[in-house]
């Protein structure tokens, strides 16, 4: 029943690559899982998909436990500081860090596993008053007091633009985020990597990989729509 659907996606990630030049291989499909049972998690595994990407840490944490090993978890939610160390060894990236006080939470925990964690620096591009993330402008100063952190590794960029009936509406969004990525790059700040550019979800992925994406997160577009009245 996924298999169309997934289909689809691929087909489109392949033909936005297509038309800015860009190898398949540059763009990572996030398969946002959120809200769905691990039944349809198996259904998508099977068909190929290795990347998750859940947002709160409980569901993640539980279908860990439920799904192959070979899974790499992406925390794409807004994180709270008390229960980042449920997820650290569990998650390969948290796409969501907006706060010095939430770094150095990870910082302490993965200080104590004795691992380094990746991290993507969430930014509220669009300035949206009821989204987290962070102001373009408090980026750069952040990035250069978590880079100091020796358990912390940051490896690019994240936004959540608004839902628009056009997706065109948000090319200018996606395009910010890349700017200030080669801002930070050009910087040249020890231990900070900004490759990553985790931007577009179902309605606009596609603008998204045209304004340099390098992972997406795509959910209602391959498992159809969430209802959250079971959660
Ligand atoms: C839910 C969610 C998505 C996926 O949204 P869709 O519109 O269903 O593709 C992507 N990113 C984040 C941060 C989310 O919370």
């Amino acid at each position: 029943m996924l298999e169309k659907q997934l289909n689809e996606v691929e087909e489109r990630i392949s033909d936005a690559c297509r038309r800015s030049g860009r190898d398949r291989s540059e763009v990572t499909l996030i398969a946002v899982s959120k809200t769905k049972p691990v039944s349809m998690l198996q259904e998508v595994y099977d068909l190929g998909i290795r990347t998750f990407g859940e947002n709160k840490v409980q569901e993640m944490c539980d279908k860990y436990e439920a799904m192959p090993q070979d899974i790499k978890w992406h925390m794409i939610g807004h994180l709270q500081r008390n229960k980042a160390k449920y997820l650290i060894g569990k998650t390969t990236l948290i796409h969501s860090v907006d706060s010095v006080r939430l770094a150095e939470a990870i910082e302490k925990e993965a200080a104590k596993k004795n691992c380094v964690v990746d991290i993507l620096m969430e930014v509220n591009v669009a300035q949206e008053e009821s989204k987290f993330g962070l102001s373009t402008e408090e980026v750069l100063p952040m990035v250069e007091e978590i880079a100091e952190f020796p358990h912390i590794h940051i490896c690019g960029l994240m936004t959540i633009a608004p839902y628009v009936e056009n997706p065109e509406e948000n090319r200018e969004i996606f395009a910010g985020l890349r700017k200030l990525s080669v801002d930070i790059t050009n910087k040249n700040i020890d231990n900070v990597n900004v490759s990553i550019l985790s931007m577009g979800m179902t309605n606009d992925y596609e603008v998204a990989i045209e304004e340099g994406a390098t992972m997406v997160r795509v959910g209602t577009g391959i498992f159809g729509v969430r209802d959250y009245k079971n959660v």
